[in-house]
């Protein structure tokens, strides 16, 4: 661990542990590869990185855990969370209701972790108006539209129906790409995954979340002209 040279208020480990955390906004079209890069990322980034739970409507498939992968509620409940403002975002997606719960949100951002979002375009434009210095979005798409279709249906987790109205959805998310901050095409997953990696490595370093790196520096500054005898 490093020692704060004599004179320098703050240490490189203090500065480190004074970052505020960033929202990492992942979206694509159904299909595109999301969950799967939002997965390797929670695994290999832990213990830096959360999971925003999304509360929905929507009904549990059968691979979903209820608290891991979302929390399943009722319409009414929904209702009674979005009524209180216990909601940092919410949207309609495919006829069910997701929100994204603000409390551990708030908590993490303010305690230097970071927080992964799997939301789509509505929720994206909601983050940005409430607070865009903490959001880094990526949007992922598919290499082809035929490779999309044929994972939705390798997934074999939703019917037909379902599948044709999640590809309607996409029209009109794919046109939204220039909103977002960085672009994957996710073709070879693991390019497609270490991408999506190095953009979080790279914006954790971003001078403007660190708001104890200046008198850290400055500290060091001070201390050499001491040195010198300046
Ligand atoms: P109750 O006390 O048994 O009625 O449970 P709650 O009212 O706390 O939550 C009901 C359901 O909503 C549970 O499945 C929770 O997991 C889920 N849930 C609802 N809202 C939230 C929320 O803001 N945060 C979290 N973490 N879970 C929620
Ligand atoms: P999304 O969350 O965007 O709807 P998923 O992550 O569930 O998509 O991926 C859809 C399907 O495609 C899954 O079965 C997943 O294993 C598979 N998949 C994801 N990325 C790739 C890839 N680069 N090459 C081949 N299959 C992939
Ligand atoms: P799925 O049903 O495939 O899990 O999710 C459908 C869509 O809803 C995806 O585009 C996903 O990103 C989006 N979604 C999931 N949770 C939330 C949320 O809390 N807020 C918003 N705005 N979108 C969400």
């Amino acid at each position: 661990m490093s020692e704060a040279p004599n004179g320098t208020v703050v240490t490189a480990d203090e500065a480190e542990a004074r970052r505020r955390g960033l929202m990492l906004v992942l979206s694509s079209p159904s299909g595109a590869g999301k969950s799967t890069i939002a997965r390797q990322l929670l695994e290999q980034e832990k213990p830096l990185i959360d999971l925003s739970i999304s509360v929905t409507t929507r009904p549990r498939r059968t691979s979903e855990i209820d608290g891991v992968h979302y929390h399943f509620i009722s319409q009414e409940r929904f209702q009674h969370m979005r009524e209180r403002d216990e909601l940092l975002e919410w949207a309609e997606v495919h006829g069910n209701f997701y929100g994204t719960p603000r409390d551990p949100v708030e908590k993490a951002l303010e305690n230097g972790r970071d927080v992964l979002f799997d939301i789509d375009i509505q929720g994206t434009f909601q983050l940005y108006e409430k607070m865009r210095s903490d959001v880094v979005s990526i949007f992922i798409l598919p290499p082809s539209i035929a490779e999309m279709k044929s994972r939705l249906h390798r997934r074999a987790e939703d019917t037909d129906e379902v599948i044709l109205r999640r590809l309607e959805t996409a029209v009109g998310e794919m046109r939204h790409w220039k909103d977002y901050d960085y672009v994957i095409v996710n073709e070879d997953l693991e390019r497609a995954f270490n991408g999506a990696r190095a953009i979080l490595q790279a914006e954790r370093l971003r001078r403007e979340r660190s708001p104890a790196i200046g008198p850290f520096i400055e500290g060091m500054v001070k201390d050499l002209e001491r040195e010198l005898g300046q």
